[in-house]
């Protein structure tokens, strides 16, 4: 296993090893066929790249999120559905790190790095929609200070190939639905009962199953922060910043077709410039545009993060919800592009330069976390925020 500290410098280019070694090569037959990508999620743990936000003996992680957020971009080059999976389980992590202040998460965080376990998320509830803020299920007592908990979750990414679920519920079962907690659901107390497939348009190596979740175990399984603070001040921005940096991945995938397309046309009639290039010129204003959000705020969270007033502030809220609007518009923006420079070449399945799996995911993009919610929540804040 590597030295922790030389994953911070190293992590960026071993993901990017990963992601043309092993997720690229599989990632039309993950697709295909809607499994999960075993062999790159084993890749990512034998690198010791699932446990890079977990702070070390020195106390400082050995990754910075921009340095996640470059590893997950790397990955999404190749193989979204994979970059989707690390993504999403270092959003859990990040979670732990900040929220999770007893022994028992100090403890299951070295476990985490130890062992590379592999966490999911259980936000999403059967009745309540897209809606996070709200829980239906509630953690129960059970007796001789053990909790128990049932949730209905309609979505769980890769929930039978992870080693435990972070779930939102209800504090207790007096708790109205917006009163949550965040509860750390594992082995042995934990069951997962599959209750529908994932047979999407993309995305399809994440797994994305619906499951009966029945957890139990004992009381300190809930973080030590309210559910309204660990999404604030965490979960939101981190995963905006990370899902983002996968639509990067996919927008950035399919540019490099288009360059190589246009690259082609100009060299069978030398001289003379294709009439492609000026939409590849413009398509490249729009992935620069794409970048500079994307790396902008992922170098933001990490200057701000420490900062609890700027974290509590609606400016901050506002920032990294504009970030998920822009991004997941942008990412079918630029595959939308690249595919009119392609004409054939990228609509075609069979084609080297086929955009169809590219498009398909990046679709995935409005639907997480529906765009509407987020201009919702950010037109509500926008009525009262007094700063520029
Ligand atoms: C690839 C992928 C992986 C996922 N993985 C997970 C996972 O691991 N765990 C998990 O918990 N979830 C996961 N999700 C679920 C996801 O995060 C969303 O919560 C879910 O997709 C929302 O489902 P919905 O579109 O049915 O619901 P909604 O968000 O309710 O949207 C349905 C419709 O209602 C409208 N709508 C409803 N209420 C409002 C409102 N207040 N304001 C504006 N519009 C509104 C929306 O615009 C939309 O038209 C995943 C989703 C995807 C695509």
């Amino acid at each position: 296993m590597t030295a922790p500290n030389d994953l911070g410098i190293e992590i960026s280019r071993r993901a990017a090893q990963i992601g043309a070694e092993v997720a690229g090569p599989v990632a039309d037959e993950v697709d295909r066929s809607a499994r999960f990508p075993s062999e790159a999620i084993e890749a990512l743990r034998d690198g010791s790249l699932l446990s890079v936000l977990i702070p070390t003996e020195s106390k400082e992680p050995p990754a910075t999120l921009g340095k996640v957020s470059e590893a997950v971009f790397e990955l999404g080059r190749h193989c979204a559905s994979t970059a989707m999976i690390y993504a999403m389980h270092q959003i859990q992590v990040a979670c732990i790190v900040r929220h999770g202040r007893s022994e028992l998460f100090r403890e299951y965080l070295a476990d985490v790095s130890d062992r590379q376990l592999l966490l999911a998320s259980a936000t999403t509830e059967a009745g309540v929609g897209g809606d996070v803020r709200t829980s239906v299920c509630t953690v129960e007592p059970a007796g001789a200070g053990r909790i128990r908990l049932e949730k209905q979750s309609p979505v769980i990414s890769y929930g039978q190939y992870a080693d435990a679920v972070l779930a939102t519920a209800r504090r207790s079962p007096d708790s109205p639905p917006n009163d949550q907690v965040l509860v750390l659901c594992r082995p042995p107390g934990l069951t997962l009962e599959a209750t529908s497939g994932w047979d999407t348009l993309g995305f399809r190596g994440t797994c994305s199953l619906g499951f009966r979740l029945v957890a139990e175990g004992e009381e300190g399984l809930a973080l030590s922060d309210p559910y309204a603070e660990i999404l604030s001040q965490t979960m939101l921005p981190v995963s905006h910043i990370l899902w983002s940096s996968v639509w990067l991945g996919l927008a950035t995938a399919a540019t490099d077709r288009a360059r190589s397309f246009v690259r082609a046309e100009a060299r069978k009639k030398p001289g003379v410039t294709p009439p492609a290039a000026l939409r590849l010129a413009e398509l490249m204003a729009q992935l620069q545009r794409m970048q500079e959000i994307v790396h902008g705020t992922a170098q933001r969270y990490d200057r701000e993060c420490n900062d609890p007033d700027v974290l509590a502030g609606m400016g901050f809220a506002i920032a990294m919800n504009s970030l998920k609007v822009s991004s997941s518009t942008l990412v079918v923006d630029i595959v939308n592009r690249a595919m009119a420079i392609c004409g054939m070449a990228g609509y075609r399945e069979d084609s080297p330069l086929s955009l169809g799996r590219i498009l398909r995911d990046a679709h995935g993009a409005a639907v997480m976390v529906n765009n509407d919610r987020i201009y919702g929540n950010t037109a509500q804040m926008l009525l009262i925020h007094r700063e520029d």
